[in-house]
């Protein structure tokens, strides 16, 4: 089968398209990125998951080293400042303690490391020449010691949200100022106290507003036009259409981004999962702590679990979504655990098909079920039993993995996996290995009380035992 034709949903017209990148050795995808005060939570995980299943289909089908992806840091930002001061610590520590636990999570979730990841406070000189050129081309105004964004100026303000007047007003939550001229108009600079982080501008002592850092960054690493801009939807308005209003009116040009393609919520309960509900579950927590199912969870589980979902749609976070797909990923890694691997094997076309339209993982989970699994009798199982794969031999595990990598699951070997899922529970893989082997010495030399009492040490672990017909005992922590 040839390559299929990638097709995206794009926020600016509301429509499913073809992707055409503007240069195919070199697609570029921009990604808005955290804010480091504070560690992320799993609401934040799913642009990070889902964009890096784009990024995976955009290096398979063009090539990795054909395909840029920029996700930002940043670390300028009023809430930095003042979770700074009441920690008492700087700026940088607290933003550089910040990002290096986020860099540890994003890994942990199996995603790729981006082409660039700028940081804002790198990339003041660009914001400060694209704000120069807007007062120049009267798409901006100084005064009283800020810069702000002349709305009106713009003729198609509003085209990626499609909102009224009164919706924008509502949804920007506009300050009302007396340096401003009209109600919408946003801050590009604004000045800064003397406890305050500032740069040296034109316009005085200041610090760049939100929406002017990924117009610079993005400019900066990307160009003018780029193929892809993606981020949640909450992003769409106002983030999104001020960058678009910053970057076309800079730049004199009609897009900024071809596509703008945006992740649905991550719920609790059916409200947004947010830092100011409160009602968040950070990555961290996840990974690390036991407060969710009393034990710990590998990356790969809620990455799983969250591709289940198509990336427009809303998801509820629920302890239950985990287990399930743990369940199915302990399924798959005990299948591989008997075949050998070939790196360099193909992906399944299918499953390719699926991601190509609009990241389709819920279809392409449940092709990659059926060739692991293929006892349903779908059509697509018929299919695959008419190929006749099965999951024991080496070329359909390895083709099996292959296509899961392109999800960036199954990216980890089956005794990594079952070291991370024992090590969650709170065991200790190398002490069950150990007494696993006192209990063999034990059975060889006929001390079946020894023996049965390692067992039940072990039961009382939460250790099962299977002794196998060769004599070897495998293991398996009890669910
Ligand atoms: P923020 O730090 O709030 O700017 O969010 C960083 C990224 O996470 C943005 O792309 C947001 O749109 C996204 N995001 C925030 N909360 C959620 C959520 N509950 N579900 C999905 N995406 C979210
Ligand atoms: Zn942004």
């Amino acid at each position: 089968m040839s390559t299929p034709a990638l097709k995206i949903y794009n926020t600016l017209t509301r429509t499913k398209e073809e992707f055409r990148p503007i240069d195919p050795a070199h697609v570029r995808m921009y990604v808005c990125g955290p804010t480091v005060y504070d560690y992320a939570h799993i609401g934040n995980a799913r642009p990070l998951i889902v964009f890096d299943v784009l990024f995976r289909l955009l290096r398979h089908l063009y090539g990795a080293e054909h395909v840029a992806y920029v996700r930002n840091i940043t670390d300028v930002d009023d809430k930095i400042n003042a979770r700074a001061f009441e920690r008492g610590i700087s700026i940088r520590e607290l933003t550089d303690e910040t990002n290096k636990v986020f860099q540890q999570d994003v890994k942990a979730l199996g995603c790729l490391e981006p082409t660039v990841q700028p940081r804002a406070t790198e990339h003041i000189a660009q914001m400060v020449a694209i704000i120069e050129r807007l007062i120049a081309s009267g798409h901006a105004y100084a005064a009283d010691g800020h810069v702000l964004f002349d709305v009106p100026s713009m003729q198609n303000y509003g085209r990626l949200s499609r909102r009224s007047l009164d919706e924008m007003l509502a949804g920007a939550r506009v300050d009302v100022a007396p340096y401003k001229r009209g109600d919408m108009d946003f801050v590009l600079w604004k000045p800064s106290k003397e406890n305050e982080p500032g740069w040296d501008s034109p316009w005085g002592r200041g610090r760049p507003g939100w929406h002017i850092e990924c117009s610079a960054m993005s400019w900066a690493h990307l160009g003018e036009t780029f193929d892809i801009h993606g981020g949640g939807i909450d992003l769409v308005f106002p983030h999104h259409e001020n960058e678009i209003a910053q970057s076309c009116c800079a730049f004199g040009r009609d897009v900024m981004a071809n596509y703008w393609m945006h992740n649905g919520f991550l719920q609790v309960e059916g409200e947004k999962m947010s830092k100011s509900l409160g009602n968040f579950v950070t990555i961290h927590e996840l990974l690390h702590t036991e407060k969710f199912g009393g034990r710990k969870w590998p990356g790969e589980v809620l990455r799983l679990a969250m591709l289940r979902t198509h990336y427009r749609q809303p998801i509820d976070w629920t302890v239950k979504a985990l287990e399930e797909a743990e369940k199915t990923l302990d399924r798959w890694y005990s299948l591989l655990d008997e075949t050998s691997i070939d790196l360099s094997a193909k992906p399944d076309d299918s499953v390719l098909e699926a991601l190509a339209d609009d990241l389709n993982t819920p279809l392409a989970i449940s092709h990659l079920h059926s060739i692991f699994w293929s006892s349903r009798g779908t059509e697509y199982e018929q299919s695959i039993a008419k190929r006749g794969w099965d999951i024991h031999d080496s070329d359909a595990a390895s083709m099996a993995v292959a296509t899961a990598k392109l999800m960036g699951l199954l990216t980890s070997s089956p005794a990594e996996w079952k070291r991370s899922v024992v090590e969650g529970a709170g065991v200790n893989a190398n002490v069950v290995s150990s007494l696993v082997s006192e209990r063999l010495a034990a059975r060889a030399s006929k001390n079946w009380a020894e023996s049965d009492r390692i067992r039940d040490e072990l039961a009382a672990m939460g250790i099962i035992l299977k002794d196998h017909k060769d004599g070897a005992t495998t293991w398996e922590v009890k669910r």
